[in-house]
């Protein structure tokens, strides 16, 4: 039969092969960066098509990002060497579950065409529930509630569901009661929230179980990727999916469907909002494939249960796991040096991988006096590829945070060096970033209508659409900018009261900063403007799991303009860098944060900003226990194994986090990679400190004199540590086991569903 072996199964080893041909009942794929799961997955859907054994509207294949999906269906497309007719369902779990909920969407009290909300509106709603029930939203704060429901809804619990404590913790108790009414409300308006996308989705099948069935049947393949980051609510929708429709359900009423009355499901760890009549005693179940890697688990903070992964024997009885273990991605230094570091994990299964390829480059640290040395240096450094004839589609630069972006792509708009944000905007293009220089563009140019209407309201201020349309209307009748219109209105009594007072501050706001500009430096102006405006502290009362990140924006937006001379200087450079935008196709440097480059490759990737309290972020070293910590070693293993051919770290002895300057330590990571595949090489970021050309860890007697505190012990230690090889810290050998703590032997109703 080797003769009639398909082009697309050629190439594949033995284990890939076994993943991809197993096509009955459940697999399991659990294997380490770069071993091809993913590629596993796309050969699976094009043997599945190929062999006839569905249809590609039978076939469901879920990615964690839009961009995955298109990149599957492109591959798709060159391994079946046609374009596939009649696509697969492929795309994320809300694409999907979005579109499914179209389709019924009058049975959970919506219309097809409902409108899904952005978080703006979703605050603005909570807001509006939130004064009816009067409750303080200076105390209670909106965004607070959000952040709230959307942890409800990843974790799968209806309003019913929310358990009583945890509604507690706003509003006084009126948390869950909250919830239920913006609930109520968003199917007046016809609207659904992200978490909806998913949540309402299994609603409809727990209610409808003549729905679910139809889908049930209609799926005849399941695959999904980066399993280990699925969250409650989709590992929920999936295990309905993934249950054989023929089966007439047992004892599967509309009532026992309905949630679980127990009170606190998902609070537990060993109980499941789903394990409850409608999955239990079901099989056989379907063709589902999940691959993932309990090393790249990088949303706990999402509600990501890396435990899903750990509970696919019991969910799916009967399924094959696959271990992988060649990386086809990386050269044998990075491979090593990755597995090295996450070796430093207590809670993990463990795996060996190993490399056919070329040792290949050393892994390389870069010490740089501060962050503006680091990104002159990566800059060089990329030029240098680039005169060796590397692509720049080939480079990528991955941060901890959005903030580090800004200082990449000052330096790559001043060298002319095209490159592309990856998985969020740019820097200077963020919600944020707008909002603050939009304010800024009004102090510069009263006239400016579009910077006018973008903050005239934000932070909300009582001035409203309405508002905005009055002024709109004076503006164009007589032929003024909006401020102008706003200041003839206030002298009239046109406006209630409220909203009169409230634009007369707004301007006279802009009369004082407009004074102010002439006599302070800009970079003072700017963060009196985002104080006194509220804007600030409109932030700082934010409790979704984004606010943090948006504030560091704003300190980095103010250090940015320390690098001009006065607020038009910044201004000017800032419609220069807004206006650049290559096309899709442009050979450019890709910047993105670790977060989003999950499943991507690229031959060399820069790696900056390894810096105790940057990465590992001060967040997770703030948390109780290792859990933080842990999650942030894996998202290091993840920055690591993206690397091809190159992977070159960075820290800055000096970094201005939250606005002021201090000394840094390098990250503990850095501690722990093996000495034998790292190069210490120096900074080619130019002025450095004390003339010497740039610090290079080399010099490790420099950094003492130079006389901080903190005197980066890190790398002190990391010198002491090359000698001890394979020990950590504490002097205990790496223990590469799994810790019985963090994983107990999880039941339900008794019965043991996993082992520890
Ligand atoms: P990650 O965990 O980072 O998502 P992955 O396990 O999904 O990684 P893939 O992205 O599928 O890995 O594969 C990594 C690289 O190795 C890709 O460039 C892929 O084309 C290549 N590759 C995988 N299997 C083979 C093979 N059998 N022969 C040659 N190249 C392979
Ligand atoms: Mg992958």
């Amino acid at each position: 039969r080797a003769a009639a072996t398909p082009q697309y199964l050629a190439g594949l080893n033995p284990e890939q092969r076994e993943a991809v041909e197993t096509l009955d009942g459940p697999v399991l794929v659990l294997a380490g960066a770069g071993t091809g799961k993913t590629r596993v997955l796309t050969t699976r859907i094009a043997h599945i098509l190929s062999q006839g054994r569905a249809r590609p509207g039978e076939i469901l294949s879920v990615t964690f990002t839009n961009k995955a999906a298109r990149e599957m269906k492109h591959r798709l497309g060159q391994m079946l060497g046609h374009a596939v007719e009649g696509m697969p369902w492929l795309g994320t779990f809300h694409s999907i579950g979005g579109r499914i909920l179209r389709v019924h969407a009058e049975l959970v009290h919506l219309k097809s065409n409902f409108t899904v909300l952005d978080v703006d509106d979703q605050i603005r709603l909570l807001k509006q529930l939130l004064q009816a029930d009067n409750i303080d939203d200076k105390r209670w704060p909106a965004r607070m509630l959000a952040g709230l429901i959307d942890g409800w809804k990843n974790r799968g619990l209806t309003p019913a569901q929310v358990p009583s404590g945890e509604a507690a913790v706003f509003g006084n108790g009126r948390g869950g009661k909250l919830y239920a009414a913006y609930q109520a409300r968003l199917k007046i308006l016809n609207a659904a929230d992200f978490g909806d996308l998913l949540l309402e989705n299994i609603r409809l099948f727990r209610e409808h179980p003549d729905v679910l069935r139809q889908y049930q049947g209609r799926f005849k393949f399941i695959l999904v990727d980066e399993y280990q980051d699925t969250n409650v609510a989709q590992y929920l929708w999936l295990r309905l999916l993934s249950q054989a429709p023929s089966q007439s359900l047992p004892g599967l009423t509309r009532q026992s469907v309905v949630s679980p009355e127990d009170g606190s499901p998902g609070l537990d760890a060993s109980r499941r909002p789903g394990d409850d009549a409608l999955t239990k005693n079901i099989s056989p179940p379907k063709n589902i494939c999940c691959v993932g890697d309990d090393d790249q688990s990088i949303y706990g903070w999402r509600g990501a249960e890396v435990d899903n992964i750990l509970r696919f024997d019991h969910d799916f009885p009967g399924a094959k796991v696959i271990r992988l273990e060649r990386n086809y991605r990386s050269t044998g230094h990075i491979l090593a040096a990755a597995s090295h570091l996450i070796a430093h994990n207590e809670g993990r299964l463990g795996k060996t991988l190993r490399t056919e390829d070329v040792d290949g480059e050393k892994v390389t640290v870069t010490g740089c006096w501060d962050s503006e040395e680091e990104a002159r240096g990566i800059g060089e450094e990329i030029e240098q590829l680039q005169r060796a004839g590397e692509k720049l589609n080939e480079i990528a630069i991955l941060v901890r945070a959005s903030f580090q972006m800004r200082e990449f792509e000052d330096r790559f708009v001043t060298l002319g060096l095209p490159y592309r944000v990856i998985g969020g905007p740019r820097f200077y293009e963020r919600a944020e970033i707008r909002d603050a220089l939009a304010y800024l563009r009004l102090i510069n140019s009263p006239a400016d209508d579009l910077a006018f209407e973008r903050i005239v309201n934000v932070p909300k201020r009582g001035l409203g659409d309405a508002t905005v349309q009055m002024l709109h209307e004076i503006a164009r009748k007589r032929q003024i900018p909006l401020s102008e219109a706003a200041r003839a209105v206030v002298e009239t009594d046109e406006l209630r009261p409220k909203a009169r007072g409230s634009l007369r501050a707004l301007l006279d706001s802009f009369d004082r900063w407009r004074v102010q500009r002439e006599t302070m430096p800009h970079t003072e102006l700017v963060e009196i403007v985002l104080d006194e405006s509220g804007y600030t502290e409109m932030w700082q009362k934010d409790r979704s799991a984004d606010a943090a990140g948006r504030l560091e924006n704003l300190k980095e937006l103010v250090r940015s303009m320390e690098e001009f001379e006065n607020l038009q200087g910044f201004l000017e450079h800032i419609s220069l860098v807004m206006d650049r935008d290559g096309g899709p196709d442009e050979d450019a440097v890709s910047v993105m944060t670790l977060h989003s480059a999950k499943g991507l490759e690229f031959d060399n990737v820069f790696l900056p900003g390894w810096e105790e309290g940057l990465f590992p972020h001060q967040r997770a070293l703030d948390e109780q226990g290792r859990a933080g910590l842990e999650e942030e070693r894996r998202l290091a293993h993840v920055g690591l194994t993206r690397a091809r051919r190159r992977a070159k770290l960075y820290f800055a002895t000096n970094r201005r986090i939250h606005g002021s300057w201090s000394t840094t330590i390098p990250s503990r990571f850095l501690d722990e990679l093996p000495a034998h595949n790292v190069e210490i090489t120096e900074s080619k970021g130019g002025s450095g400190w004390g003339g010497t050309g740039g610090y290079g860890p080399s010099r490790f007697d420099n950094v003492e004199s130079f006389g901080s505190s903190y005197a980066t012990p890190g790398w002190q230690r990391a010198q002491a540590n090359r000698g001890r090889g394979g020990f950590n810290e504490a002097g205990t050998p790496y223990n590469a086991s799994r810790s019985k703590s963090k994983h107990a032997p999880l039941t339900i109703d008794g019965e043991l569903v996993a082992k520890s």
